[in-house]
């Protein structure tokens, strides 16, 4: 299926210097490198920065924000609209994360009018679904998954379901160095893929790239990467290193 995309989340970390200093040196360690997408996700502050870099550089990385709100302009303190990441060169926006879920109140409604709005601009979502712990181990895992997806995806013609991008992030599985098994991994990956294609049917189904999230790390990235239906890494701590998100990136290959 298609190149892995291999996407770093730095959450909130990294001032614009010391993002401009990282992607200087990554772009640097993986030049010349094929059959890989690769993506940063710096905070808002360093978007610019980061954007304008890459493109100067032509270093072949996209950038992505980790959120955006959904009205193209208003009186929203605080929130940044879908053309306003357009505009200095975002080309994916993080949406649903986890994280945003539980500590900024974020439901499958806000995260479907996100997904609505990204692609209205041209922006690539990478909608992220999970379980957490609790949902693992009562056996409810398919059905939180399919909840999400289905609410988050609510609305969308086959033709715009296929230009996203899944990440199914286990909560449990973020930041705790506790990674789900290549096998578990993939068979949520591909049961995405089954409501992916009753939704949208086949061609749009294979179309969308099914991530995985949840510390991958260089050990684990070939594995993970060499299932069926896990089709790229949304990784967090590890891409905040040059080393082990440069090994991540050509262990996905
Ligand atoms: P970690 O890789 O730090 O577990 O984080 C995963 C994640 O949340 C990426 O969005």
């Amino acid at each position: 299926m298609g190149e892995p995309l291999i996407a770093g989340n730095w959450k909130m970390f990294k001032t614009v210097g010391e993002a401009v200093d990282f992607v200087r040196e990554l772009a640097y360690r993986v030049s010349g490198l094929h059959g890989v997408e690769m993506v940063v996700c710096p905070p808002f502050t360093a978007l610019a920065a980061v954007s304008g870099l890459l493109r100067d550089l032509g270093a072949g990385i996209a950038v992505g924000a980790q959120n955006m709100y959904w009205e193209n302009e208003g009186a929203y303190t605080g929130e940044v609209a879908p053309g306003m990441l357009k505009e200095i060169g975002c080309r994916y926006v993080i949406l649903g994360h986890s994280e945003r879920r539980q500590y900024f109140g974020e439901t499958d409604v806000m995260v479907n009018k996100k997904v609505h709005a990204a692609l209205a601009h041209d922006l690539m979502p990478i909608v992220c679904v999970g379980e957490r712990l609790e949902e693992r181990e009562s056996g409810t895992t398919e059905a939180v998954v399919r909840k999400q997806v289905e609410g988050s995806l609510a609305g969308l013609s086959a033709v715009q379901a296929a230009k996203l991008v899944v990440a199914y992030e286990p909560v449990w599985a973020i930041g705790t160095g506790r990674t789900a098994s290549a096998s578990d991994a993939q068979q949520v990956n591909e049961f995405i893929r089954g409501l992916l294609r009753s939704l949208f049917g086949e061609v749009a189904a294979q179309a969308v790239r099914i991530q995985y999230g949840g510390s991958v790390k260089p050990g684990n990235a070939a594995e993970l990467m060499a299932q069926p239906d896990i089709d790229g890494a949304l990784v967090g701590g590890a891409s905040l290193e040059v080393d082990s998100f440069t090994d991540i990136i050509k262990n996905a290959v």
